[in-house]
């Protein structure tokens, strides 16, 4: 059984004050089959991880290197050192503003493992990538480059997030999500073996306390990657609700 999990990424948005937020959170009833994982801005996560009760703080990407000089940038070593235990790699805004490929997120992936964090994996097509009939030889692609062959379901999580739907309000069609759930479940079968059940696949793009329920119900949809609504507690909260009884 595949324990679900609801991930927020709170990207560059939240203050000090925002913690509250994390903390209204954290005082609700922990849900019985669903982790919680919220991944705020570097700068929140040491204090995240004094408000969190049980809900994991994660960091939004880590550099491949340990340490030296790269100005600006985290490593895996610091964000476990600050309490963090999961990180988001290869988000479509850091494949895009960065110009990350899959080699630089599999070598931040194999940076993450190597500080015990849990790696959030995440893959997805463009417009114009879904209106080519690109997607799944796309996202084949990125899950053979972004995934180094030691992955498992314990230290790896996969987001599917078509770059079309962040932050737009837009969301795939079911039969849309379900196609490429399953292809990545097939994918990740035919390389990993039995292993490939282990992983979780999140959804993740303008998910919403009114569309959660729908979303959850496709297989192999294990849980959410939340950006907007899950900067606010009561948004997040319903939808962590919608996904543990689903
Ligand atoms: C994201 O950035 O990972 C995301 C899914 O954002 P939103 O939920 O705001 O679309």
């Amino acid at each position: 059984m595949r324990r679900k999990l609801a991930a927020g990424n709170w990207k560059m948005n939240g203050l000090g004050a925002d913690l509250a937020e994390l903390e209204r959170l954290a005082a609700a009833p922990a849900p019985s089959q669903t982790g919680r994982l919220i991944c705020p801005p570097a700068t929140l996560i040491s204090r995240a991880t004094l408000v969190a009760g049980d809900i994991a703080i994660g960091g939004q990407d880590c550099h491949a290197a340990q340490s030296g000089a790269h100005t600006g940038d985290i490593s895996a070593e610091m964000l476990a050192d600050c309490g963090a235990s999961a990180v988001i790699l290869g988000h479509s805004e850091r494949r895009e503003d960065h110009g990350e490929t899959d080699a630089t997120v599999a070598a931040k992936v194999a940076a993450a493992w190597s500080e015990g964090l849990l790696a959030v994996v995440c893959i997805g097509e463009s417009l114009a990538q879904r209106d080519a009939g690109e997607t799944l030889a796309l996202i084949g692609s990125q899950l053979a480059g972004s995934l180094p062959d030691t992955a498992t379901g314990a230290n790896t999580v996969i987001a599917y997030e078509p770059i079309w739907a962040i932050g737009t309000g837009r969301i795939p069609t079911l039969e849309q999500i379900n196609e490429v759930h399953e292809f990545i479940r097939t994918t990740l079968t035919d390389r990993f073996g039995g292993e490939g059940h282990a992983f979780r696949i999140l959804y993740g793009g303008s998910v919403k306390p009114e569309n959660a329920s729908e979303i959850f119900s496709v297989a192999n949809v294990d849980g959410a990657l939340v950006g907007g609504a899950s900067l606010k507690a009561d948004d997040f909260q319903a939808i962590i609700d919608a996904l543990d009884a689903a």
